[in-house]
């Protein structure tokens, strides 16, 4: 412990460094030292270093107590788990696609055995929700049919007030052993026990709920928080709903998948949202302020003069907030200048009078259309 290394170093980072920036930098390196993704002997390692590292900076009270007395303004101050807590590593890694929570990684790995106890299944849902609720966020109530420990016998099986009896197959170690014989001696070998599965008891007396077995199958009301600004097709962890483990395991994590539906008038890109108005003519031609609608009410923008079809304005703040909360993006409005359809006597009549003062030929005597020009065209050339 002596010879800890500088936690701004781990991170190959300097010491005034806003904490926006830390987080990109941890991020990238926990990309690329995470043990789901990167097998090489003392990556694990290397990822514990740098996520230690991160606990402490990102968190402003250890970040001056370390810069105030390096590593012993730290260490005994808070244990392992005070450092870690408060550190919202679902959020960083929520978008990177790894399973297991940090503390696994500590404790020595998601679904690994530890004396028995498993690690509950992880579980996979999916919702879909609208563009409106993408953009200001919404609680949903999802239903999630798992599997849990039994609440009349706790899990164990055995009828509430009855006894597990010690398994006899294995004598309650939950082990076999075995002696195989090969030219080259005789070899113990030592198995899970296949009567007991490795729990050392039986059940006598099967619980009347879940028959014996200690789990049943529920379906459980989650409140899921979606923040707002969320992609479609991301997904979220929520640590925890997942299935029961057994014998004391912790539970599986629940990964929900989330999808936004598509929207007739907006379209997102980036955090920014694009949508196209129609204007007249005259607007586009004399100018005007017109109103544009955004998932935040109404505002209103002006169009100058001469505006052309397909010009883009922009609103600035009018788009998806940032899922992470930084900022908002801008709404873009792409004009559509709409050429007026059937026109009355008088309106033809101002119209042509119009195209007069332009120095346009009158529309009678523009007659030759498209085609019979081409013709002429190829005409001359034979
Ligand atoms: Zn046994
Ligand atoms: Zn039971």
């Amino acid at each position: 412990m002596a010879d800890k290394r500088d936690y701004y170093e781990i991170l190959g980072v300097e010491k005034g460094i806003s904490q926006d920036e830390l987080k990109k930098k941890y991020r990238k390196l926990a990309l690329k030292y995470h043990p789901d993704r990167n097998k090489d002997q003392g990556a694990e390692e290397k990822f514990k270093e740098i996520s230690e590292a991160y606990a402490v900076l990102s968190d402003t009270e250890k970040r001056s107590k370390y810069d105030q007395f390096g590593h012993s303004g730290v260490d005994g101050r808070w244990s392992q788990e005070d450092i870690f807590r408060g550190v919202n590593f679902e959020d960083i890694f929520s978008d990177m696609g790894f399973g297991g929570s940090i503390f696994d990684i500590f404790s020595g790995g998601g679904g690994r055995r530890r004396g028995g106890a498993q690690r509950g299944s992880d579980l996979r849902a999916e919702i879909s929700i609208s563009f409106e609720d993408a953009y200001h966020g919404i609680e949903k109530e999802i239903r999630i049919p798992r599997t849990e420990n039994c609440s009349v016998c706790g899990g164990t099986g055995a009828r509430p007030g009855t006894e597990l009896k010690t398994c006899s197959t294995c004598g309650g170690s939950g082990q076999v052993n075995r002696t195989q014989r090969t030219p080259f001696g005789h070899f113990m070998t030592s198995s899970t026990c296949p009567t007991c599965h490795g729990k050392g008891k039986m059940v006598d007396n099967p619980c009347t709920e879940c028959h014996g077995s200690g789990r049943i199958h529920k379906k459980r009301k989650i409140k899921a928080k979606i923040p707002a600004g969320i992609e479609d097709s991301s997904r979220m962890r929520i640590g925890g709903e997942g299935e029961h483990g057994s014998s004391g395991g912790p539970p599986g994590d629940l990964y929900l998948d989330i999808y936004v539906k598509k929207n007739k008038k907006f379209k997102r890109i980036g955090n920014d949202i694009v949508q196209g108005v129609p204007i007249s003519f005259t607007q586009a031609s004399l100018g005007d302020e017109i109103t544009v609608s955004t998932l935040d009410g109404k505002v209103k923008m002006k169009i100058p003069a001469g505006t052309k079809t397909g010009s883009t304005f922009r609103v600035k703040g009018k788009g998806m907030p940032n899922i992470h909360g930084y900022g908002t993006g801008d709404m873009h409005v792409k004009v559509n200048v709409e050429v007026p359809g059937k026109l009355t006597e008088k309106q033809k009549e101002l119209l042509r009078e119009f195209a007069k003062l332009r120095g346009e030929r009158p529309a009678e005597e523009n007659h030759k259309g498209f085609f019979e020009k081409v013709v002429d065209g190829v005409k001359e050339k034979i």
